[in-house]
């Protein structure tokens, strides 16, 4: 039986925060140009993929993608055999997420849809769930976590991927980024919600979540590479499994 947890089903609209959906619905026609804004997400996501799937393979899953955008992450779990549903509250990125699904002859299926919303709607129905850099825009997290812990089957994973807050971050993430390489627009982040791995940490366990690993996110400013490795201290990766029972 689905386990009975606080959920904001119904008061779906107050965890979103339209300022940042419209940043995103904005810039949305250049999500697939890879050396657009979205650079950054292009790079990235081999390497996220190929953690998600030294965790957990995804072939035959259910994956749902919370926050998925114009469907970077969806499209390459779709790829590797996955039945993946990506839900996000913007609509433009969503209608670029499914043209170009249909483009690439990939089959995901999208919805504009709180994630509180659809945990109320289908308890742990998810083999999967995967909540890639949209942590840091909402104002409540922890509503999020929580619901992703709802969707997800009793053993199942969720992987999130945030930015960690500390000077350091600040230097890099906005500084950096947004200023000095001009990687992101500006304004694209908010230090305010930047999340500490160990605030992460405690809002999975209050959802019955286990951290199995957190993973480090490296970007080399002169190669422009990322990798992945330790150190959490800018971007990071967290793998969690819910209890399975
Ligand atoms: N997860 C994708 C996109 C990250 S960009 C990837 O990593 O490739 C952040 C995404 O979070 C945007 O698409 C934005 O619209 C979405 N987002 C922001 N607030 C949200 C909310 N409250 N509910 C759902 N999605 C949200």
């Amino acid at each position: 039986m689905p386990r009975t947890v606080a959920l904001k089903s119904g008061l779906n609209n107050s965890n979103r925060d339209q300022a940042e959906l419209a940043k995103f619905s904005q810039l949305a026609h250049r999500w697939w140009d890879t050396e657009s804004e979205f650079k950054p997400l292009h790079d990235l996501n081999p390497h996220r993929l190929a953690w998600i799937e030294a965790h957990a393979p995804l072939s035959g899953q259910r994956v749902l993608d919370v926050g998925c955008g114009g469907g970077i992450l969806s499209e390459s779990m779709a790829r590797q055999g996955a039945h993946v549903t990506g839900i996000d509250l913007a609509e433009k990125p969503l209608g670029v997420a499914r043209l170009h699904a249909i483009e690439a002859e990939i089959d995901v299926t999208y919805r504009c849809l709180a994630v509180e919303d659809l945990a109320a709607e289908q308890p742990q129905q998810f083999d999967r769930v995967t909540c890639m850099e949209m942590l840091e825009h909402v104002p409540d997290p922890a509503s999020v976590i929580q619901a992703c812990a709802t969707l997800v089957k009793p053993g199942g994973m969720v992987f999130f991927s945030t930015l960690n807050r500390n000077l350091k971050s600040y230097l890099m993430a906005i500084l950096g980024a947004e200023y000095l390489l001009r990687l992101l627009p500006r304004g694209t982040h908010d230090y305010g919600r930047f999340i500490k791995p160990s605030e992460l940490a405690r809002w999975a366990r209050q959802s019955q979540l286990d951290v199995v690993h957190i993973e480090g996110v490296h970007y080399h400013p002169v190669t422009r590479h990322y990798h992945l490795g330790p150190g959490a201290d800018v971007n990071y990766l967290m793998a969690c499994r819910l209890s399975p029972c």
